[in-house]
């Protein structure tokens, strides 16, 4: 009966915490006072969702459950399937002493991602391309609610890296190589999280209610900056470079209201970021006054040895000392408990660096409102993968696209294409593969191939139900150059590009493009007017293929809304993306960068060619009094070739 009067008199107790009505301050002392160490050290945890269940949850009050790229998707799953697991996890943690939620973490960070039939956006180089930071908001919107819908609160979104070499595998999770653009690319946070209130202290994590979600800027700091992009390396800088390149992208994210900061793996100068206290307490914490939690990367402190895990103690010591306050473990956690617990007990690592890292965590956790509102309801499924988003993402693939070259001189651009030409070709690996489309962290970590995993639409779709009925589509993958001559075709669409793939795995020195593509381009190009559009998460190499293409387009990793493509390509939206990255001519140039003293790109950063939609073109000639006559006499010379001048029409039929 001792313990039966004590959970009676706990019962009875006015417990602070639990008041909302109380300031969060005043619930986060509160709460803290009530925790044990081991109660603290599991908030500190987060462990993989192939580890989680109610009973794992309760024991160790654990403080966190992901999905992260090393965890198992869940490829059929819908909305109802993960709120069920997600609240599932939830009853656990609520069963706890103290009934402290977890919090549920995914990577969200291209549309939310993981998730069958979701809305799948430009990969981040792509949003990059639209210098608009109001779509990197609306992106911010839809995204939380599309998370929220499957009863998830936090992302691992958005990545700042500043990518300043494309051999990095993961430069499309980074807007640009200029700092400058991923700086207004935070604005992606406000639409995750909400806009901070107008009084609110500097540093202060915010999220505004059930349909936002805690963002998380990652990885910090300089993972885009290491030598030859190679993935998890060092990067090498001195503070000054460091703070004027890496850091400003943070110190935005940090005003927005960022709740939380991922460590990167990679090094900075020599030493792991993972046990960098300067960094993560000096200058993130106490200068930067971020009050949020800083959480580490996928089994990151393990990587803080060479080989990882050889000493563990070692390895939690060193990030808790540096500032790290969840531990992304996320399958030996009993042996992360143990060894913190120890060094706690053994005052190695003072209590009180605990007490900030579980007040941090506490912080984030009645922010989000996850004590008033930890089961989440179907009330949001229906946001999963709506048209209003696809709509969005669309319009984010319009503005994506950066027009390389069109037409071999000025006075003979090929785009915007005919609606109503006779007979079009689409060729080439990437036209009709939604997965390549995708890229990386989509459905699975490494992404997927073909268009069975997710529903979209791809480009060979879009053009099909772009142009006119009278239009015949023809598409062969890989053309041989007699098939290309015996057709009779006004123009071809080519889509060539990169295969999917995720961080060290996409690293390359070679940035080639996938075969057949080069072999395509020759067979298609040589006689038929082309354009070539590029899916890839990055600059790559395609000076030498270049002179027989006609037009160029670089579409990046554009996501499941193929369709933004051939609103472009047929002019019902002129082009108007900028390159977010250098594009080089040859590897060996590598790394280069704006700025740089031996600048020779093949594009510099920031080159776009600019055309009008055809409402514009024909209001234009219109007015300069040219209405009636043919589209040909503007300059095309495709639609002035003898093949195609009586097949035109006139400037009104491309509006009609
Ligand atoms: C990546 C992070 C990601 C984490 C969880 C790591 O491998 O570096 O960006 O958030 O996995 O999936």
């Amino acid at each position: 009966w001792v313990s039966w009067w004590a959970a009676m008199a706990e019962e009875i107790e006015y417990m602070k915490y639990k008041d909302p009505k109380q300031p969060v301050a005043v619930r986060v002392r509160d709460l803290l006072s009530r925790m044990t160490l081991e109660e603290k050290i599991g908030q500190m945890t987060q462990i993989d969702k192939s580890v989680a269940n109610v009973l794992t949850l309760r024991t160790y009050s654990i403080g966190s459950v992901l999905s992260g790229g090393g965890s198992a998707p869940l490829p059929d799953a819908s909305a109802e399937d993960w709120i069920n697991m997600i609240n599932e996890f939830q009853k656990g943690a609520l069963s706890s002493r103290l009934g402290i939620p977890m919090i549920y973490g995914i990577d969200a960070v291209h549309g939310h991602n993981n998730v069958y039939n979701a809305t799948i956006f430009p990969h981040n180089i792509g949003l990059g391309a639209t210098r608009d930071p109001d779509l990197a908001r609306r992106i911010g919107v839809a995204t939380a609610l599309e998370v929220r819908a499957t009863g998830i609160p936090y992302v691992f979104a958005p990545c700042i890296a500043v990518c300043r070499d494309p051999r990095w595998g993961r430069c499309y999770e980074s807007y640009s190589e200029d700092h400058k653009i991923v700086q207004e690319m935070t604005e992606i946070i406000p639409g995750l999280q909400g806009d901070i209130p107008a009084n609110s202290r500097k540093g202060v994590p915010y999220v505004g209610g059930k349909t936002k979600v805690a963002a998380c800027a990652k990885h910090f700091v300089g993972d885009g900056g290491t030598v030859k992009g190679i993935n998890e390396n060092n990067t090498l800088l001195d503070m000054h470079g460091l703070l004027s390149i890496h850091m400003p992208a943070y110190s935005d994210a940090i005003i927005k209201g960022v709740s939380t900061v991922m460590a990167s793996y990679s090094s900075w100068n020599g030493e792991k970021m993972h046990a960098n206290r300067e960094l993560i307490t000096g200058f993130l914490k106490d200068t930067l006054k971020f009050k949020g939690f800083v959480i580490s990367d996928w089994e990151g402190i393990d990587r803080i040895t060479s080989p990882p895990h050889s000493n563990y103690s070692y390895s939690v010591q060193a990030a808790v000392e540096a500032g790290i306050d969840m531990v992304m473990v996320p399958f030996n956690y009993s042996e992360f408990i143990n060894d913190l617990t120890n060094l706690v007990k053994n005052n190695v690592i003072p209590i009180d660096r605990i007490n900030d890292a579980v007040g941090r965590i506490l912080l984030v956790k009645f922010t989000l409102g996850l004590f008033e509102n930890p089961l989440a309801d179907f009330s949001l499924v229906n946001e999963l993968g709506s048209q209003a988003h696809r709509d969005l993402a669309r319009e984010a693939v319009r503005k994506s696209l950066v027009l390389l070259k069109n037409g071999k001189n000025e006075t003979t651009p090929l785009l915007p294409l005919y609606k109503k030409a006779h007979k079009i070709l689409v060729a080439g690996s990437h036209a009709n593969n939604l997965g390549y489309q995708c890229g990386g962290w989509t459905i699975s970590w490494e992404g997927f191939s073909g268009n069975n995993s997710t529903r979209g639409t791809t480009i060979l779709d879009a053009i099909k139900s772009t142009v006119d009925p009278s239009t015949e589509t023809v598409y062969n993958e890989n053309p041989d150059a007699d098939f290309v001559k015996s057709n009779n075709f006004a123009y071809a669409v080519i889509v060539v590009g990169e295969h999917t793939y995720v961080e060290t795995l996409g690293d390359s020195i070679t940035l080639t493009m996938e075969d057949p593509g080069p072999t395509v381009i020759s067979n298609v190009c040589q006689s038929v007017k082309c354009v070539v559009v590029i899916i890839s998460g990055r600059p790559i190499v395609i000076e030498p293929y270049l002179s027989p293409v006609d037009a160029l387009v670089a579409a990046w990793l554009p996501g499941t809304e193929g369709q933004g493509i051939a609103d472009v390509l047929f002019g019902d939206y002129g082009f108007t993306g900028k390159l977010p990255m250098t594009w080089f001519r040859t590897v060996d140039q590598l790394p280069m960068n704006y700025g740089d003293p031996h600048y020779d790109p093949l594009f510099t950063l920031g080159f776009g060619l600019k055309t009008e939609s055809v409402t514009e073109l024909v209001a234009r000639s219109t007015s300069a009094g040219c209405a009636g006559r043919p589209y040909a006499l503007l300059g095309d010379e495709v639609l002035s070739s003898s093949l195609q001048l009586n097949k035109i029409g006139f400037l009104e039929d491309f509006v009609g």
